[in-house]
């Protein structure tokens, strides 16, 4: 990685910013971190707060920034259903507004800029694994609207800043991602059963179970965003990360008590309004121009973020209902 830049990254104090904040600061860059705590942790950063390259600045994307840097990116945007949900209008706003304002601050500085976009825009896909070239079924005016427009039209913002000011842009449409530092009311599948199986608790499955997903640990994911960002800049956008390996909710709820040892009992709950019934991505562009592809097997990265839950949850510092 190219190193002794300055680089923002929105959302930093989030689950995947703080990885990413940690990895760019590894690499000798300076990072000014901007969040506005809607769902972020100042304890997923606190380790870096004494790092001299290392900023941290409290601020809304939906508010135009002034910062001199070379490199933006941008996650700022609650990422599970039952946040983004809470306040849809902020989220649309947060992904509009604020891709407009970070896209003007690379257009006056000439940074590149990288869109942390998602599987969301595939909506309940027609094409399985998903393509980046299918454009997704996704239903406008539904519940998940607010997260799933939102990020598409920002993907849009992208491409026409880029074909209107020559801007140099990334965007990484990310398949369900985990790992440690998850906040365990989350809500997202994976938080959400490894906190009900070390509580002893009730494993929620939503619907039948029998939806799919493919999830990727997180040092893979960071690693891919920042061999996209580093890529020439003829790397085709945008680029799906994520890892293939397909299960049902229940095959992970199986797992998960496995890997636990807990007696929790698997408990059927009504599936939510437009839930995507499978999801895997087609990683063939990544592994082609990025040479990327995941190294990290489900049952491998569970047992890491089973450990990180269990040390989090006695703790008492942080101990939330999921
Ligand atoms: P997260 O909720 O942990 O992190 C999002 C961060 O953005 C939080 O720190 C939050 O406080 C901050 N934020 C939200 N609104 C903001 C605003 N208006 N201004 C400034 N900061 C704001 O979620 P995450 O899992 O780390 O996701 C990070 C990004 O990756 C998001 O853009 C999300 O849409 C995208 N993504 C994540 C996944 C995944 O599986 N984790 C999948 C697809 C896409
Ligand atoms: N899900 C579930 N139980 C839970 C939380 C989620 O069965 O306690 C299901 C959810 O309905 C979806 C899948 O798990 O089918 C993934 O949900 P998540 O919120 O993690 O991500 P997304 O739906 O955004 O892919």
């Amino acid at each position: 990685m190219c190193a002794d830049k300055t680089i923002l990254v929105t959302g930093g104090a989030g689950f995947l910013g703080s990885y990413l904040c940690e990895s760019l600061l590894k690499a000798g860059n300076d990072v000014l971190c901007l969040d506005n705590f809607h769902t972020g942790s100042r304890k997923n950063i606190a380790h870096l707060l004494d790092d001299r390259r290392f900023e941290l600045l409290r601020h809304d994307v939906t508010v135009p920034l002034v910062a001199e840097v070379d490199e933006i990116y941008n996650l700022a945007c609650p990422a599970s259903p039952i946040h983004y949900q809470l306040d849809p209008v902020q989220t649309v706003r947060t992904n509009v507004q604020g891709a407009l304002n970070l896209l003007d601050l690379a257009v006056r500085g000439n940074a590149k800029i990288f869109q942390a976009s998602t599987s969301e825009v595939y909506g309940d896909p027609h094409v399985h694994p998903q393509v980046e070239g299918y454009f997704g079924n996704v239903n406008p005016v539904g519940p998940r609207a607010c997260y799933d427009e939102g990020k598409r039209c920002a993907e849009t913002l992208f491409f026409d800043y880029h074909r209107q000011y020559g801007l140099d842009i990334r965007v990484v449409r990310i398949f369900n991602t985990y790992g440690p530092r998850m906040r365990a009311d989350d809500g997202r599948v994976v938080s959400n059963f490894i906190v009900q199986a070390l509580r002893g608790e009730p494993i929620t499955i939503y619907g039948d179970g029998s939806q799919t997903r493919s999830f990727c640990y997180v040092d893979d994911l960071i690693r891919g965003f920042i061999s996209l960002m580093d890529a020439p800049s003829t790397v085709p956008n945008p680029c799906n990360i994520g890892n293939p390996t397909e299960f049902t909710m229940r095959e992970l709820a199986t797992l998960v008590l496995e890997l636990t040892g807990s007696k929790s009992q698997l408990v059927e709950r009504p599936l939510p309004q437009d839930d995507p019934t499978q999801r895997r991505p087609d990683i063939s562009r990544a592994k082609k121009y990025l040479d990327w592809e995941p190294a990290v097997e489900l049952r491998e990265g569970l047992a890491k973020t089973i450990a990180y839950f269990e040390a989090d949850l006695t703790s008492g510092e942080d101990a939330p209902k999921a």
